[in-house]
């Protein structure tokens, strides 16, 4: 494959890195969107969403839209101003100096395939699961990584969330707004979450707990209708009726191409200046949920997105 050099080249497809797309696109910077690769629970890349069924609460949609479908129109509209994309998955890029060097395909190839006078990173993040088979067919129908996105609904339905740390305990203390009661499984007998989150999920009525139990199996075939917990003391199966599981057992970013070139916190977010998606390389942009751990929505990750193209088109500006 010959070298293509660029403006702009854009690492991921999720609302990050599609809006930033659209933005650099707009701005005459004929971006390159390398956008992923289809999965083995989605056929299209384009992040997160590709996993949601509804999506209720990203502005202009006042009847919803699927996420698929959302991403789909990003992309279409990307497309519409120019941005090229490609579904491949970069293997290896080289930050030490510019222009940026990116590969796709052979990590060890001498040449890269693209060369890049700035990066947007918006490679997105990856919600931890439990790794059952189970996971991939009810992922949507019923079972959910995101109380914000999801919990409307359940109104009046008896769930579960699976966790016991700062995330678990938000989102059940969120969910108890819709559902009926919400069954927090650990599989500890004690909480990691700050004392003062853990206080609040004791006082909260509508709040259960399966302590030292895991997630033997979520039941259901095209819905979620129950779990089956095995009790970690005891190795006893038994049934838990619920309609909705939601999973929250951590946030992993997707930043492991940028390790030693990009400053990441201990959890391997990106670093980005503050109100700004500047990194510690000059030239290179973050947006999205790699670089977010606070609020992980679509409309956040695009506006991040839509930051960043503004940032580069500037950057770029000021560089000629
Ligand atoms: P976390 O603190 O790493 O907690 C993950 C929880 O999931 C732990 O309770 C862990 O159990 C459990 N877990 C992990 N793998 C599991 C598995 N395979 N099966 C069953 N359970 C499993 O992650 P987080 O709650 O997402 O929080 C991440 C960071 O964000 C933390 O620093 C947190 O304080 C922060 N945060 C803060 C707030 C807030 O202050 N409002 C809200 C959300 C998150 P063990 O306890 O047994 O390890």
């Amino acid at each position: 494959m010959s070298v293509t050099s660029r403006q702009v080249v854009i690492i991921g497809s999720g609302p990050a890195g599609l809006t930033a797309a659209i933005y650099a696109a707009r701005a005459d910077l004929k971006p390159l969107v390398i956008e992923g690769e289809p999965s083995s629970t989605s056929d299209q890349p384009g992040g997160q969403l590709m996993l949601t069924t509804e999506v209720e609460n990203f502005p202009g949609f006042p009847e919803g839209v699927t996420g698929p479908q959302l991403m789909a129109d990003m992309r279409a509209q990307a497309a519409r101003f120019g941005a090229e994309l490609v579904s491949r998955r970069v293997s290896r890029v080289d930050l030490s100096e510019r222009p940026f060097k990116v590969w796709i395909g052979d990590p060890e190839a001498p040449t890269p395939t693209h060369l890049a006078e700035s990066l947007i990173v918006s490679t997105g993040a990856q919600s931890v699961m439990l790794g059952l088979e189970a996971e991939q067919r009810l992922i949507g129908h019923g079972l959910s990584t995101c109380a914000t996105c999801d919990g409307f609904f359940f109104r009046d339905q008896e769930i579960a969330v699976v966790g016991g740390g700062d995330s678990a305990i938000e989102e059940a203390t969120f969910l108890t707004k819709f559902a009926s009661r919400v069954t927090i499984i650990h599989r500890r007998d004690e909480l990691r979450a700050s004392k003062i989150m853990q206080q609040r999920a004791f006082d909260n009525p509508k709040i259960d707990f399966a302590w030292n139990s895991t997630v033997d199996d979520i039941l259901g075939e095209s819905v979620v209708t129950g779990l089956r917990l095995r009790d970690t003391v005891t190795n006893e199966l038994r049934e838990l009726p619920v309609t909705g599981v939601f999973v929250a057992i951590g946030h992993k970013p997707n930043s492991g191409l940028f390790a030693g070139q990009l400053d990441m916190d201990d959890n391997g977010y990106l670093v980005t200046g503050p109100d700004r998606s500047t990194t510690n390389v000059d030239g290179v942009f973050a947006c999205g949920d790699v670089q977010d751990h606070t609020y992980r929505q679509a409309i956040t990750a695009a506006s991040s997105g839509c930051m960043a193209a503004i940032d580069t088109e500037r950057w770029l500006e000021d560089l000629h």
